[in-house]
């Protein structure tokens, strides 16, 4: 069966024009006798040395192979870097081969991880108004807790914290699996440092290329991605780089192109605001009676003003950001890069945006290819409840878990495979499964939800970790 699952995932993969630089397929990682790794091998591959006996299933996803005749030697291990584009909601991963001389970067394994900080976050708050319920109410006396707890150094909410763990807990299975030599992290947005002194360093700095995504990333960033003057009223979806004090008006001195003197416009505004002044404008906007008018001539007395609107919102993510870094650094070296930088190799390269082809977008490279493969889709799910209570609406209990996870060897959240030979049930399921205490499971498969299946029929295909798998195939396109 395992081997038939090698063979499936590898023909749907098979691209009809191999040699051309997009089409690239999605690794099997292998394994020597000892369990270290070794290169990342073509399906084809890994197929022909299972099918000789050369080679075990050491796991299903990311499939892995284990050689039984093979120990790693220096020379069999070529540069693998695992580059990461963490995001609040989707992390994108690649594992790129690295071709030291030319800095060019082979894409052999995508993937994209979803993160459940906001479940995190729910499920905390939820339980907070219980306590709540429990110490207001007049139940068994409980002393009311108060602010006698500090906080350790580099504390993160756990909504937070989760995202940081996630990522470094792919980066080491990455790890158990691969020879990975280094990591390249989109560690901000924008690199302000660069952003006020564009000399420091760099060809692509001097020609200004690269600088220009820099310095857009930094402004949509800082107004939000929306019109400063508007607030996205003239549902104008083209945003362009303005000059609040005009480069060439009509009367009035001359604006720079210094960052200050920047800001993020919609076409409409930008052209309806055409070379005026800003007190001209809003001498202009102030006699006009139309709604989008006022909301512009509000906000351009703001801008005037020298008010402009905080970063607070992308603070979080780039708390998280940092806290990656930092827990990276203690598994492997560390190449930092910006978002700037990872737009301009996105469209150097002409390369579409997803989650997983910006993770290999980022960092310095010369090229990339084989972009065009399978992704593998993970999504973060939890371990499970810790609380044995289950409570309504209001807080009171409903219902109780079982002490332990297990039933019969089973946790909800394995992926099984059952094999029933008789009865209304007969067939073969595939799925996650649901453990009941009386030993009859719920199966979910790709299709439907099967109820009532003896622990008896199943067979462990992997173990539950706290992560939902699957592969999203590549576009035909
Ligand atoms: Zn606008």
């Amino acid at each position: 069966m395992q081997q038939s699952r090698g063979e499936s995932s590898a023909n749907a993969k098979t691209e009809p024009s191999p040699a051309s630089a997009e089409n690239g397929v999605s690794r099997v990682f292998v394994l020597d006798k000892r369990g270290k790794p070794l290169m990342p091998c073509h399906p084809a591959r890994a197929r022909k040395l299972l099918a000789k006996d050369r080679a075990r299933v050491h796991q299903q996803f990311p499939f892995t192979i284990r050689l039984i005749d093979r120990i790693r030697e220096e020379s069999d291990v070529q540069a693998v870097h695992v580059k990461i584009d963490p995001g609040a909601n989707t992390t994108g991963m690649a594992v790129v081969r690295v071709e030291q001389n030319v800095k060019a970067n082979h894409i052999l394994h995508l993937s994209e991880l979803t993160h459940r900080g906001y479940a995190v976050r729910k499920k905390m708050g939820q339980r907070a108004n219980y306590r709540r319920r429990r110490r207001s109410n007049n139940l068994w006396y409980r002393k009311p807790r108060f602010d006698n707890r500090t906080r350790p150094k580099g504390w993160l909410p756990p909504s937070l914290r989760s995202r940081v763990d996630n990522v470094t807990s792919w980066v080491k299975k990455y790890q158990k699996i691969c020879p990975v030599s280094g990591i390249v992290l989109e560690r901000v947005r924008f690199d302000i440092q660069k952003l006020q002194n564009p000399e420091i360093s760099g060809v692509e700095y001097q020609q200004g290329t690269l600088f220009g995504y820099e310095v857009r990333e930094y402004l949509l960033e800082r107004y939000g991605r929306k019109c400063v003057y508007c607030d996205g009223l003239s549902k104008d979806p083209v945003l362009e780089i303005e000059h609040f004090v005009p480069k060439n008006p009509a009367k009035g001195p001359n604006g720079t192109d210094r960052i200050k003197n920047l800001v993020i416009g919609c076409r409409t505004c930008n052209q309806a605001k055409n070379n005026y002044q800003p007190e001209q404008w809003a001498q202009v906007l102030g006699k006009s009676r139309k709604k989008i008018d006022k909301t512009r001539l509000c906000n351009v007395n703001r801008l005037f003003e020298g008010k402009r609107p905080s970063l607070a919102a992308t603070a979080a993510v780039n708390a998280t950001r940092n806290a990656i870094f930092f827990e990276l650094r203690q598994l492997a070296s560390v190449e930092c890069s910006t978002g700037g930088r990872t737009k301009y190799n996105r469209c150097r390269f002409n390369i579409p945006k997803t989650h997983c082809l910006d993770a290999a977008c980022t960092g310095k490279t010369n090229a990339i290819s084989g972009w065009k493969q399978s992704v593998l889709l993970i999504k973060a799910m939890g371990r499970g409840s810790y609380q044995r209570t289950r409570v309504n609406a209001a807080g009171f209990p409903r219902g109780y878990l079982m002490r332990k996870k297990a039933v019969h060897g089973f946790v909800t959240g394995d992926i099984v495979k059952a094999e029933v030979s008789k009865g209304k049930k007969q067939g073969t399921y595939i799925g996650r499964v649901a453990v009941r205490k009386t030993g009859s499971f719920n199966i979910q498969t790709k299709i439907e939800t099967v109820q009532g299946i003896s622990w008896r029929y199943c067979q462990i295909i992997s173990r539950q970790n706290g992560y939902n798998l699957a592969i999203q195939n590549s576009s035909p396109t």
